[in-house]
């Protein structure tokens, strides 16, 4: 008999790629993609056969370790969130023009609503480009069938497959029938004699290579066509065009009510790119047609054309629903009752919700060293004159530094730009020029950075705070811990030029006094406020706890 067990989705998805034989996973942390790799990695630790597991300094890192270990005929998972994509985006497309060996599947979750996100993107669209298949499941566990599929599909493809996972469907628990067996992970080989150039990507060979992948687009929508359903029976010609989280919504509302599905012709994506046969086909069906799908309007631009003159497209683009945030129960069944949803949750939900839960706006916690580094750095730039900062921010706790009392950073656009930013603000005269970054986000994307700064004669301070933890994603421990020193003077910093902070309410006297100094220099410095998270201190996450810093 199967065994089921209940699982979130994410960890659905490290579980079947457990079982589908995978030898590798790799990604960087963000919400709400995280305990993808967080529970492949327990799995892992649990089979204890050779498998591994690694955080990388970034998405694009991770990618290029996952293509790595597909090369060498491995099945392996790359997990990341929608935004992390953009930093992989370079590997990623290529590797649609290289191919794959070992079954490479790109675990990416979107954020619709922003929960924890700088936007909204949808992760349909940078497949597409790519022209890299896409599975979209809607219940956990879909995604643990699509995701042994998604390694099937791509070692027959020869292409990275992507599972595109939402906030609610990643975070939602449900039953999961898992397969009887556990595949051990092993290699497919290297490329044969006659293939071993494949991955070459100079342009005499990438020329043939970008061809072969076009000519390839029938099979990748044939591969699709199994994961996308239709279903004609509608007597009153509505239909519900729909994928991930929209047919969840949509069954939900049908069995709540106990309502006939028939009652409306359905055309239910699983997977893409869609053929546009089925999209015309539908249209023929229906005069009026609803779209639930989370993020942009894809499917919904794409049936828009062939709707035309025929019948009624009612979703994001014509204003039934907003054209951002993500869908949820009361959207879709007042968007089926005929009415315009206003805002995005009813607010009887949110009425519910309020008398259920304090409403808890984020706030760095009780304690934070960041506190005591903003007080610092605020209170140093007023007392030199600068009346009204304007500081870099990056991601991370941090970020909680734009809100009162601290109002200390005025930036955070994605992922290591504070210090180029800062960079940029300094050779445009702006004096002193400040950038503030976390430890793991300067591993990730800050470091180039540094080059340019120490060649440079500009008064620009790059902050680092340095908590020598991923404290906003779960506590994961960054690839490295105490070399940015190291690394600045390696670059041209001198010694006078580097400087460790402890973030302590008894030393911010002190540290003030220390910063104004730095602050007037006209030279660029490198400033580590290092302190450890005291909540990672807690849960003893540490190996060796600084008793002196607490
Ligand atoms: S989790 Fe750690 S780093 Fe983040 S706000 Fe709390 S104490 Fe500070």
């Amino acid at each position: 008999m199967k065994k089921s067990k209940l699982l979130l989705g994410d960890e659905a998805l490290a579980l079947a790629a457990c079982d589908a034989g995978v030898k590798a996973f790799y990604g960087y942390p963000g919400t709400p993609s995280t305990e993808i790799f967080e529970a492949g990695e327990k799995y892992i630790e649990k089979t204890n056969d050779g498998r591994v597991a690694e955080w990388a300094a970034n998405e694009k890192v991770a990618y290029e370790f996952a293509l790595g270990t597909s090369y060498a005929g491995f099945r392996t998972v790359v997990t990341m969130k929608h935004v992390g994509l953009n930093v992989a985006f370079d590997a990623f497309v290529n590797s649609a023009i290289t191919g794959v060996q070992g079954g490479l599947v790109v675990a990416v979750a979107d954020d619709p609503s922003m929960h924890s996100s700088q936007n909204e993107q949808d992760t349909r669209v940078l497949a597409d480009f790519a022209h890299i298949p896409l599975l979209e499941p809607a219940t956990p566990q879909e995604v643990y069938d699509f995701t042994i599929q998604a390694f099937e599909l791509s070692e027959r493809l020869k292409l990275p497959v992507v599972l595109r996972l939402v906030t609610r469907l990643a975070h939602s628990r449900g039953e999961v029938y898992t397969a009887e067996k556990r595949l051990a992970p092993t290699s497919v080989g290297i490329p044969s004699e006659e293939e071993k150039n494949n991955w070459v990507l100079i342009p005499a060979i990438a020329r043939g290579r970008y061809r072969d992948l076009r000519d390839k687009l029938p099979n990748i929508i044939d591969a699709a066509a199994k994961y996308n359903s239709f279903s004609a029976n509608g007597r009153l010609k509505e239909g519900v065009l729909m994928a991930g989280m929209g047919i969840a919504y949509f069954e939900q509302y049908l069995s709540d009510n106990d309502i006939d599905p028939k009652k409306y012709n359905q055309l239910k994506i699983g997977a893409y790119p869609v053929d546009v046969q089925l999209l015309k086909d539908f249209v023929e069906k229906c005069d009026t047609i609803y779209v639930f799908e989370e993020d942009y309007p894809y499917l919904e631009d794409m049936i828009i054309p062939y709707a035309e003159g025929k019948c009624k497209v009612h979703g994001r683009r014509d204003g039934i629903l907003a054209i951002d945030g993500e869908l949820n129960l009361s959207t879709v069944r007042t968007v089926l009752a005929g009415k315009k949803v206003e805002g995005k949750v009813d607010d009887d939900l949110l009425a519910q919700i309020s008398d259920l839960i304090e409403i808890r706006p984020p706030k760095l916690c009780d304690g934070c060293g960041h506190s005591d580094a903003y007080e610092a750095i605020t209170k140093a730039l007023k007392n030199i004159g600068v009346d009204d900062p304007r500081i870099f921010g990056d991601i991370g706790c941090y970020t909680l530094g734009v809100q009162p009392p601290f109002n200390a950073i005025n930036t955070c656009v994605e992922m290591g730009a504070s210090l180029s930013m800062a960079f940029g603000a300094a050779m445009a005269g702006m004096s002193p020029a400040v950038g503030v970054i976390g430890d793991s986000t300067f591993f990730h994307s800050g470091m180039p950075t540094l080059l340019s700064a120490a060649k440079s004669n500009l008064n620009l301070n790059l902050i680092i705070m340095d908590n020598a933890i991923v404290g906003m994603t779960g506590q994961q421990v960054p690839v490295a811990a105490d070399i940015a020193p190291t690394l600045a003077k390696a670059t041209g910093f001198e010694e006078d030029q580097v400087h460790v902070f402890i973030p302590l309410p008894k030393k911010t006297n002190e540290n003030i006094e220390k910063l104004e100094k730095i602050f007037k220099e006209d030279k660029p410095s490198l400033i580590v406020f290092k302190r450890k998270c005291i909540q990672a201190m807690r849960r003893k996450l540490y190996t060796k706890p600084e008793k002196a810093e607490v």
